[in-house]
């Protein structure tokens, strides 16, 4: 490293950085209007469109990448939904419980200058019994003379509570180092307790495309009801399928049995229960019905497996109903509208017939073989020095910028670093990933390439 210009620490910081697993997740949790979205938007840093949204547009995005103190880890935002569907109590414990179920620790934030009102009683009721570790957080402190409202909070029972303007920032550091010190370093609904235990599995998709058939198709007899071996009272969350001789975990089929029907919010709710699903399982399997087209909520809930980084599975149903004319669009449509994952492994699926159902395992192990593959150093840096001598980065300038080395970092999904002599464009890091796939295969993972140019 040190003839190409980079010194050792350089190197092992951006090693160290790129090479992070799956991220701890940190829910924000609160009634309505308390600030949970303006609370956000200070902890990822970014005035993005969080607040300015506006009200009754729903959002899809719930989960943003953040980072304090130099760890980096995951914040659900559950401040999108609408306050009129459900009523106000059966709103906030509804998306609180979907947040808190994904997460490894949770902000719960209270309005300091209202104080603790009943809602605020019933969410504490819910942290309590998800037992995971929560920081209180007495928002619309702007002032010192505000702190004695936040002292008030104490009443919870949930500890200090944390004085904190996030319209203005006050106390949001002392906060996040409150967050940084309950936060485990991985996400410990994937490798915590699960480690040695069994996949998991995400079935995702949108309304009415055949999750809970495909689910019963796939359980039939076999179904065990996670919660109900540990002797809880809850609702099963988690379902431990037998496939293929192997027992797998398909997580979060509540929200896929249970349907609410709601009216507005729907998509909110859907939104977040998929995200949380999502953190909590190692590969997602995203169903597409077949017989329609593939419209803008698919690609959403395929993105969102993407971009948190799990190995995916496009499983295309109700093959029974397509005729010739349909299978030709589809196939066209799934080039245009899906290309970009084209290396996600797909099966053409039933769940009414049965069809292909044995090639549903198959494709998840390869998905996760992909996810979880390592290539070495040395075949790594033999393969970028052919790829480069062969085509080589275009001259920008006079100059020749060039990928002198590059290191795995990680996996889950796979983590690249490339030390570079000069600023590498859009263009050739899509060219290296390409060839990467074509080179290690990688089928069924997303891919994460970052690229350090030398000072
Ligand atoms: P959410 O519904 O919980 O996501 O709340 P929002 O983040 O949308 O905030 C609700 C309102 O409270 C907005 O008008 C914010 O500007 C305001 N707000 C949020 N945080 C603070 C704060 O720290 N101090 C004050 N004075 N107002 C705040
Ligand atoms: P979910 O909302 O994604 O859980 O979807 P459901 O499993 O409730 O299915 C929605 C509808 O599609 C139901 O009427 C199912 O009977 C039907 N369906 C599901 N899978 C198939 C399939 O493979 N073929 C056909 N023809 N219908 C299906």
């Amino acid at each position: 490293a040190a003839e190409e210009g980079f010194d050792l620490e350089d190197v092992e910081g951006a090693i160290e950085a790129a090479g992070h697993g799956p991220l701890p997740v940190l829910a924000v949790v609160g009634r309505p209007n308390v600030g949970k979205s303006t609370l956000v938007n200070r902890i990822i840093g970014r005035r993005e469109a969080v607040v300015e949204d506006r009200p009754g547009v729903t959002r899809d995005r719930v989960t943003y990448e953040a980072e304090w103190s130099g760890r980096r880890f995951k914040v659900v935002d559950t401040g999108g939904w609408e306050q009129d569907v459900l009523g106000i109590d059966a709103s906030v414990a509804a998306q609180a419980e979907y947040a808190i179920e994904a997460a490894d620790a949770v902000v719960f934030v209270v309005d300091a200058k209202v104080g603790a009102t009943d809602t605020d009683e019933a969410v504490v009721r819910l942290l309590r019994k998800a037992g995971k570790p929560v920081v209180l957080c007495a928002n619309k402190v702007d002032g010192p003379s505000g702190e004695a409202d936040a002292a008030y909070l104490w009443s919870l029972g949930l500890g200090e509570p944390h004085p904190v303007s996030a319209l203005h920032g006050r106390g949001t550091g002392d906060m996040l180092d409150a967050v940084l010190e309950v936060l485990p370093d991985a996400p410990e609904q994937t490798f915590g307790t699960a480690i040695g235990g069994p996949r998991r599995i995400a079935l995702i998709g949108r309304p009415n495309v055949g999750k809970s058939s495909l689910l019963n198709k796939v359980a039939g007899e076999e179904r065990v009801v996670v919660n109900e071996l540990a002797g809880t009272t809850r609702d099963p969350v988690d379902e431990l399928v037998e496939l293929g001789g192997v027992t797998w975990k398909f997580v979060d089929t509540a929200g896929i049995r249970k349907r609410v029907h709601l009216q507005q919010g729907a998509d909110y709710y859907a939104s977040l229960r998929t995200a949380a699903a999502v953190e909590k399982a190692e590969v997602a399997v995203v169903l597409i019905d077949a017989s329609e087209n593939i419209s803008v909520q698919d690609q959403r809930i395929v993105t969102m497996a993407v971009e948190a980084g799990r190995a995916l599975v496009l499983a295309y149903n109700k093959w029974d109903t397509l005729d010739e004319e349909r299978r030709y669009y589809l196939e066209r449509e799934i080039e245009t509208e899906l290309g970009q994952v084209s290396w996600a492994p797909r099966v053409n699926v039933s769940a009414r017939t049965g069809r292909h159902m044995e090639k549903l395992v198959p494709a998840i192990e390869t998905a996760l073989a992909g996810w979880e593959t390592r290539v070495p150093t040395g075949r790594l840096n033999a393969f970028l020095g052919e790829l480069v001598a062969a085509h080589p980065h275009p001259i920008r300038g006079g100059k020749q910028p060039r990928i002198l080395f590059g290191t795995q970092a990680g996996t889950k999904p796979p983590r690249f670093v490339l030390f570079a002599s000069g600023f590498i464009e859009a263009g050739y890091r899509r060219f290296i990933e390409r060839r990467l796939r074509e080179e290690f295969g990688f089928e069924g993972t997303p891919i994460h390439i970052s690229v350090r140019v030398r000072e």
